[in-house]
Parts: structure tokens; sequence; C-alpha cells
């Protein structure tokens, strides 16, 4: 913790084997790694990457080693694409105390050219490991977790789905995403964000500050995947390498 503020970071780890120590030592506590699969033809292919899967491992290893954990392994699951995946993971991080978090395919931005067809149902991807290794819901760790949780009847630890097309949390959304040159956006689906830059760079007060920006959320309208459609994939949205996840 810096201040009230709990610093998390998510990332591809490409770099995190390198990095994992000096993140630490600047107050990180805890990472998030996105991972879709183990084997580097589906890895390659779900992310566009040039970088082994073997890397992302050996950072997920070392942010460990360095108490960066548990850790959260985020795999987004994408039909006929990664589905073997789902089993690959739970198998690989059974155990280690990190829980992986499924997640179903979604259509931000445009150019991942989503189709409906595409999207593994969390229900799907639950019954799939309850079919490997029983498993049983518990309870949400805190008000506002966009996952599911389920623990492994055998001790083994958790996973988790995030049914982001197939049931819909808006109503319990507080993820605010800041992009890289000041807008704050509130929603992963936005097509227009506020300019915070704008705001701090204003000199208002701290006081003015807060207020400003928690208007900004209190008169959000977004409820994008409530009211997701075969349509709703063709309006205009930011993408997500803009905002993040
Ligand atoms: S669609 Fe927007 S409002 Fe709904 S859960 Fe996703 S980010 Fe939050």
């Amino acid at each position: 913790m810096i201040g009230d503020l709990d610093i998390t970071l998510t990332t591809n780890g490409a770099l995190l084997a390198r990095k994992a120590r000096a993140l630490r030592d600047a107050g990180l506590k805890r990472v998030t790694v996105s991972l879709d699969a183990l084997d580097d033809a589906t890895f390659r292919a779900m992310n566009d990457v040039d970088f082994p899967v073997a890397g992302v491992l050996a950072g997920i290893d070392a942010a460990a080693e360095v108490g960066l954990a548990p850790i959260k392994i985020n795999a987004v699951v994408k039909r006929g694409v990664n589905e073997h995946a789902i089993v690959d993971l739970a198998r690989r991080f059974r155990g280690t105390g990190h829980s992986v978090r499924f997640i179903e395919y979604m259509d931000v931005g445009h150019t991942n050219g989503w189709r409906m067809d595409d999207v593994v149902p969390a229900a799907e991807i639950v019954r799939r490991i309850d079919a490997e290794w029983p498993v049983e819901p518990i309870d949400a760790a805190y008000t506002g977790e966009v996952a599911e949780r389920w623990h492994y009847r055998d001790g083994a630890g958790e996973v988790g789905v995030i049914a982001s097309v197939t049931q819909a949390f808006c109503r319990d959304c507080t993820r605010a995403r800041l992009s890289t040159d000041g807008k704050l956006y509130n929603c992963l689906f936005a097509t227009g964000g506020c300019d915070l830059r704008a705001l701090v760079r204003g000199n208002y007060p701290d006081g003015e500050l807060d207020a400003a920006i928690a208007a900004v959320w209190r008169m959000r309208v977004d409820h994008y995947s409530e009211l997701r459609s075969a349509n709703t994939a063709r309006l205009p949205k930011i993408e997500m390498s803009y905002i993040g996840g």
C-alpha cells in the first residue's frame, strides 16, 4: 500500500522475470498476469506476440519468489482456439496458491473481430474443470469482485470465471480506467473519456479535484455488457491496448 492506494499491476509477463524484484522494491504488492495457453503455438495465436510462453511462466515464478503473491492468472477463452488451455492451466496452477481466472472472450475494441459464437460461456468452463477436479462456489472476496470464485473440493486452491458476456455485472462495476494521455474512462467499452489531465493541470485544490472525479463517476451511464448483442460489437469503442483491461 502507498497511502491508502492498493497498487497492483496487470501485465503480459514478457519482462516480469527481469523486473519482478524492482517492482516489489518500488512498492508493488501484487501482479495479475495474462496467460491464455501453456503451449507456444496457441499462446502466440491468442496474443499475437513474439515472445515465448516460457518467459511468462518464468515471470510468474519470479514474481512469486519475491513475494508478489498470490498471483492472479487471467486467461481469455476463445472457442476453437484455446479451449484445451482451460484444463491445462487449471492443472498447472492447482496447488500453487495462484488463482487462474478464465474470462469470456469479449468484443473489446474493433480489431479482434468478435462473434458471439467465439464465446465459451463461464458455466461451460466451470463444467470442464469440475469434470477433472470437482469444484464448488465460494463467496466473493470483496464487494464488486468481477470473478465468480470456485474452489477445488480437494483443497488445491481456487479458480475464477469472469462471465462478462453471459452474466454481465455492470451494476456492480467499479472499474474506472485511465489512459496514458490522462483521460478517465468509465467503461471498457466507452467511446470517450473525461480529460483528467486538464483538471489536474488546472491547479484546482485537491478537494475540488476529488469532487470533480467523483461527479464523473456518479453520472456515468455505461452498462455496455448488459446491452451487448451481435450488433453492439460494431459500435465505436476504444481499443483495449489504449486503456488496459
Ligand atoms: S461493460 Fe463497462 S460498465 Fe459493464 S462491467 Fe464492463 S467495464 Fe463495467
